[in-house]
């Protein structure tokens, strides 16, 4: 069994209640680990130390946070295979998928952020014949940074690397469903030799370590990735503290296949974006939005590739979808899919837990779904899943296809599938999404603008929008005579 420690103010320990929390693997649903079950206590110490270590941190050089940032990116390279393998077996997502996408990016988060900080300087606005603004950029202080576990240490780094990079101390608070590689973490940024308390790590409940997190009056700022229920919660806790929140939140994303769509490429990307990482990515689109008349020709060759989809044990390469993140999440996909039947559903594939033997056995794993014949105001089509759960609907006009995706309280990411450009930019630009693909799906430059509208969530992050978000804004008009 491995047990996991809080890591605050530079030392490995173990929570103030002396509990734990039992943390199994998907992928046979064995427990392997035991995760600190911390509270207020413990995010009443780290904040201590965060406070006293912002005292020189935030006044460190931008060429000494820059060469810290390196470092942890260097670490978390040293030790590429055993987070890759860590991240797999607690999330049970396959073992391809975190070498491929979750580990490299999370080392890209903190390269990407150290380079951009020598990059991100003071504006100056220069008032003719009488003054100079220019607008300085401090740290915010101590700041929290709360994750989910779908992504786990990519959407952990994704946020504390721009934190830390802004001259911030951090209290960071991993999902307890996932917290195996923010531990891994902890260790690669005591190796690199980070100061003592910059960067800590409280494991345990939302309900005690995140909402402690959000009631701290010394923390000016959240950043938040989960659900739109516990944004909104850290929303009503934060808000009168006047504390910034940057709010990632859930999706329903449409995906919209126009007729003179590059068939064969959308259905490829199709399979990706309603499968990828078991369906479990804000950026799924979960809705198919498919014109009339390609709608049976598509909704076939759709069904045929995802029948071929092979489900199993995370470590099989030949594998594309693991295991569901855990039995709780898994029962309710399962509930999601029986309430789609009784909504009129016709389940087209999938549509049942999948028992695969030997070392899956015990395991949480879902057959890849499509699901057609529902209205689009059912709960099926309004309500996220974040599961391998996708419906295909059929729409006569571009009309038609911008009403329906629009329809959901969301407006996190959409798809276009068109080959007429003036199309994809009428479309694209009418979508209410934060983002919008072309021809393609979750193709990212860490530079753009993050985020959802609507229920999806409050502010971007990515390149300087990070920067903007974790640090405060101060004017110097400064009046020059004979200027
Ligand atoms: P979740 O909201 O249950 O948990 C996210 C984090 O918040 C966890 O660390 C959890 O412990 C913590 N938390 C729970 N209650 C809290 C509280 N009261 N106060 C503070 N923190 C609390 O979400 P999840 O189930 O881990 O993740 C899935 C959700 O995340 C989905 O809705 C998905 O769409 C969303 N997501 C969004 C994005 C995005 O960029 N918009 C990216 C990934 C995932």
């Amino acid at each position: 069994m491995i047990r996991l420690h809080n890591f605050i103010n530079g030392r490995f320990q173990a929570p103030a209640s002396g509990q734990y929390l039992p943390n199994d693997s998907p992928a046979n649903g064995q427990v392997y680990s035991e995760v600190p079950d911390s509270d207020q206590r413990d995010v009443e110490e780290a904040y201590q130390a965060a406070a006293r270590a912002f005292q020189d941190w935030g006044r460190s050089s931008k060429q000494f946070r820059y060469e810290m940032l390196m470092r942890i990116a260097d670490g978390i390279e040293r030790r590429f295979d055993e987070l890759a393998e860590a991240e797999s077996k607690d999330n049970g997502k396959p073992l391809w998928l975190t070498r491929e996408v979750d580990i490299p990016r999370a080392s890209a988060n903190f390269r990407f952020f150290a380079t951009a900080l020598l990059h991100f300087d003071a504006q100056v606005h220069s008032m003719e014949g009488q003054a100079l603004n220019y607008t300085l950029r401090h740290p915010l202080g101590v700041v929290g940074c709360i994750s989910p576990w779908n992504l786990p240490l990519y959407l952990f780094t994704w946020k504390i690397a721009p934190a830390l990079a802004a001259g911030n101390c951090v209290i960071g608070k991993p999902s307890e469903v996932t917290p195996y590689t923010a531990y891994l973490l902890s260790e690669i940024v005591a190796e690199a030799g980070l100061p003592a308390g910059v960067l800590n790590i409280v494991h345990g409940l939302g309900g005690k370590v995140g909402q402690a997190l959000s009631e701290h009056p010394g923390i000016p700022a959240i950043s938040f990735t989960g659900g739109t229920a516990t944004g909104a919660q850290i929303a009503r806790t934060a808000a009168p503290m006047f504390k910034k929140l940057s709010l990632e939140l859930g999706g329903k994303n449409p995906n919209i296949i126009f007729a003179d769509a590059n068939l064969d490429e959308a259905v490829r990307m199709s399979v990706r974006s309603s499968f990828l990482n078991q369906g479990q990515i804000c950026l799924c689109g979960s809705r198919i939005l498919v014109e009339r008349s390609v709608y049976n020709e598509f909704r076939d060759r759709l069904v045929t590739e995802a029948k071929k989809i092979k489900v199993g044990h995370p470590s099989n390469p030949e594998v594309f979808m693991g295991a569901v993140v855990s039995k709780p999440h898994m029962e309710k996909i399962l509930a999601k899919i029986e309430t789609a039947k009784q909504e009129g559903g016709i389940v087209l594939c999938g549509g049942e837990r999948v028992y695969p033997s030997g070392e899956a056995e015990g395991g949480y794993y879902v057959a890849p779904t499509l699901i057609e014949n529902l209205s689009m105001d059912c709960s099926t089509n309004q309500e996220e899943i974040f599961g391998p759960v996708a419906t295909l609907t059929p729409f006569d006009t571009e009309e038609e296809a911008l009403a329906l995706a629009n329809s959901t309280r969301y407006g996190l990411a959409g798809s276009v599938w068109t080959e007429n450009i003036h199309r994809a930019h009428r479309v694209a630009a009418r979508l209410h999404s934060g983002f919008v693909w072309v021809n393609t799906w979750n193709l990212r430059d860490l530079r753009t603008p993050f985020g959802g509208m609507k229920d999806s969530g409050v502010g971007r992050e990515g390149g300087f929008k990070s920067f903007d978000f974790f640090t405060e804004a101060q004017n110097v008009c400064v009046k020059i005579e004979g200027y």
